[in-house]
């Protein structure tokens, strides 16, 4: 029940021969889960960026700290013939799960912040276990992962732990390891919709209890808050309520089938986007904002009757011939510009004409001196292509966003691997520019 952070993984303790339903004729349905609904709620492009584009993510230290503490909790559960393992046991698988990776791999600032974390998690799972361990039984299914085929998706769920509660009722639990918990409607529909679809289920508590049940129904779904030993208990939700979210459900389905995928900018949600480099919304905040002056005409709001109404909405201060005069000044000083800007391409273009090999040169005038050199210019077209290289080599964190400049800096770079810079060159574009750089001569 709880958003996973490698919805990938197998159930560990219970596995079983599982054949996926997704395999008949027909178009193949479209894999969902409560994360990718989530995401895409939250911002369209971020989910094409995270699962179609899949473009790697920085690694969350919250995820490695609930992912170590989810490990420690299935070890002490997974006993089919007791007894459970010893509080010393618990805390050695936890410390043996947290030493897999290193604290950068985890996602930690610095290795201080990874320790603190560390003792977190022993002094979690000691009160734990204090006020679990004399009311240990063994579980009916831990990390319990299944796929389910409906309404042309195929939805998976993976849930920490399910009680039977007999008369093919179940009790779902979630074990939540952040600061707080928060109810999230969403989570709890898509598990009890998709446990009460499943199959697989009526299949499992037939081998363990040997009761052939109809139909499987969720009795509750628990919340278990590691951090503080509380609580949380959810009654199943009405078919109406599960109606109205399902249509939500095939909702986005539809949209992500359609390929529509705007950003969604919020400040929470952009604040923790990885993508942020390579997302629009965030490229265009940070040109200059337009001014009046060279916004077309047909987008400029019409000045007010008390002296000019600026497009940005702010009333200046001034009478209305000075708005009106400054407002003509920028606009003949922007022609002027134009005009000028166009000799100088020209006056280059004119001056490159007289060095074309490689190397630098000298021309000097009367009052100035300049030095000619080529540098190199690269263009990308297909943005997908390099975005596939740069994963292919583990070289998006390189990128750092995928900049033109930084993708170019790693054509020289002597720890990209040639076979890398081979492939993004094939991607790109190579041409020359003029470079000038104009010294005013002192005057004697
Ligand atoms: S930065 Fe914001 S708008 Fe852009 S993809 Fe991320 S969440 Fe969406």
């Amino acid at each position: 029940m709880k958003k996973k952070q490698n919805e990938e993984k197998t159930p560990a303790l219970f596995p079983t021969a599982f054949k996926s339903i997704g395999q008949k004729g027909g178009a193949s349905p479209l894999a969902f889960s409560y994360s990718k609904l989530s995401m895409y709620t939250e911002c369209p492009l971020k989910y094409k960026f995270k699962y179609l584009d899949k473009i790697k993510e920085e690694p969350k230290s919250y995820f490695a700290f609930g992912n170590s503490i989810h490990k420690a909790l299935e070890f002490l559960h997974a006993v089919s013939n007791p007894p459970f393992p010893s509080i010393e046991e618990v805390l050695e698988s936890f410390k043996k799960q947290w030493g897999l990776k290193s604290w950068l791999e985890k996602g930690y600032k610095d290795p201080a912040k990874e320790e603190t974390d560390f003792r977190k998690g022993v002094e979690m799972l000691k009160a734990y276990y204090a006020a679990n361990k004399d009311s240990l039984k063994p579980p009916f299914l831990l990390e319990y992962s299944t796929d389910v085929e409906v309404d042309g998706l195929k939805v998976r769920i993976i849930a920490d732990r399910i009680e039977y509660a007999g008369g093919g009722e179940v009790e779902l639990i979630d074990y939540k390891t952040g600061k707080d918990v928060k109810r999230q409607p969403d989570q709890l529909y898509m598990y009890q919709k998709i446990s009460e679809l499943d199959p697989r289920l009526k299949e499992k508590i037939a081998e363990r209890y040997g009761q052939k049940v109809s139909s499987v129904k969720i009795k509750q779904m628990l919340y278990y808050h590691v951090p503080t030993l509380k609580q949380y208990h959810f009654e199943r939700a009405g078919d109406k309520e599960i109606g109205v979210f399902w249509d939500r459900v095939l909702g986005a389905a539809e949209n992500i089938r359609g390929m529509k995928f705007e950003p969604n900018p919020g400040e929470f949600q952009c604040h923790f986007c990885d993508f942020k480099n390579l997302c629009p919304v965030h490229a265009d905040s940070s040109r200059p904002p337009a001014s009046s002056a060279v916004l077309p005409a047909h987008q400029k709001k019409q000045p007010s009757a008390l002296g000019g109404q600026t497009d940005g909405g702010e009333v200046p201060r001034g009478s209305a011939a000075k708005v009106e005069a400054l407002v003509d000044r920028y606009g003949h000083l922007k022609e002027e510009m134009d005009k000028l800007n166009a000799q100088l391409d020209e006056v280059a273009r004119e001056l490159g004409g007289m060095h074309t090999g490689e190397g630098k040169k000298e021309l000097s005038g009367e009052k100035y001196s300049l030095e000619l050199s080529r540098g190199e210019n690269w263009k990308f077209g297909d943005r997908e292509a390099v975005i596939g290289v740069l994963n292919e080599f583990d070289l998006y964190q390189k990128a750092l966003g995928l900049t033109l400049p930084k993708i170019v800096a790693m054509l020289s770079d002597p720890a990209v691997p040639e076979a890398a810079k081979n492939k993004l060159k094939r991607h790109g574009a190579r041409s020359t520019r003029l470079e000038i750089n104009l010294k005013k001569k002192i005057e004697s």
